[in-house]
């Protein structure tokens, strides 16, 4: 039967090279379902939607078409056909993504997405994000629910953007965290059958270990 695995958790704990490399070794697809969030928000921005307004926001929801590519190894994104991998890591996209993902349609929109995504994936999927074991697959075989100090989770961030402030990266990423997990719509949540996982003094190979086991359970 196929495995589903959930991972969830704030950004700078390992979520996404954690996620890919258990799906690569185990043999699974992997979703990364923050760039789709990423990517509803780069059309708006594109669009000229006004992000104050979240019924502007909801109008548009249901009309640019994202497709994720599964490939753990070479995972993709684009929004009507056009290769969005790049321009979904800016800053004015991560400042502006919270907002969007509050909105109600939004989510229900990129949920479905999700779903299908899961439901069509023979052998099993890893998916990562905030509210994935407690709203968008409730039934996972296997939920993780990754947690790091703010100062290891800004520290990996700031490696990953070369020469940012690392005051000014904790800053942003506690605002984001407090906008994901106070919006009333599938908040960033620990499911209550989901295993905490501290990666704070883990190295990356030591958190892959400790998933792969528990799959392997
Ligand atoms: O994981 P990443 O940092 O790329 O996610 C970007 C944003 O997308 C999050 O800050 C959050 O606002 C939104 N998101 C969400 N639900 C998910 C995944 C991401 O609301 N399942």
């Amino acid at each position: 039967a196929a495995v589903i695995v959930a991972i969830d958790g704030p950004s700078g704990t390992g979520k996404s090279s954690t996620s890919k490399a258990v799906a690569t070794q185990l043999g699974l697809r992997y979703l990364d379902t923050g760039a789709q969030y990423r990517a509803i928000t780069w059309w708006m921005v594109n669009n000229g939607i006004d992000m104050d307004d979240p019924s502007a926001i909801a109008a548009v929801a249901g009309k640019p078409e994202i497709v994720s590519g599964t490939d753990p190894s070479a995972p993709s994104i684009t929004v009507d056909g056009t290769d969005v991998a790049g321009p979904i890591r800016t800053q004015e996209v991560t400042s502006k993504v919270s907002a969007v993902s509050a909105v109600p349609e939004v989510r229900t929109r990129i949920t479905g997405l999700q779903r299908s995504i899961a439901a069509g994936a023979e052998n099993g999927i890893v998916v990562e994000g905030r509210d994935i074991g407690t709203t968008v697959l409730p039934d996972a075989d296997l939920k993780i629910f990754l947690t790091a100090s703010p100062e290891a989770r800004a520290a990996r961030r700031n490696g990953e953007l070369k020469g940012a402030d690392v005051n000014a990266t904790r800053e942003a990423l506690l605002k984001r965290d407090a906008a994901d997990s106070s919006r009333k719509t599938s908040p960033l949540a620990k499911a209550d059958d989901a295993v905490e996982v501290d990666t704070s003094d883990l190295t990356l190979q030591q958190v892959i270990e400790c998933v792969v086991t528990l799959v392997e359970e």
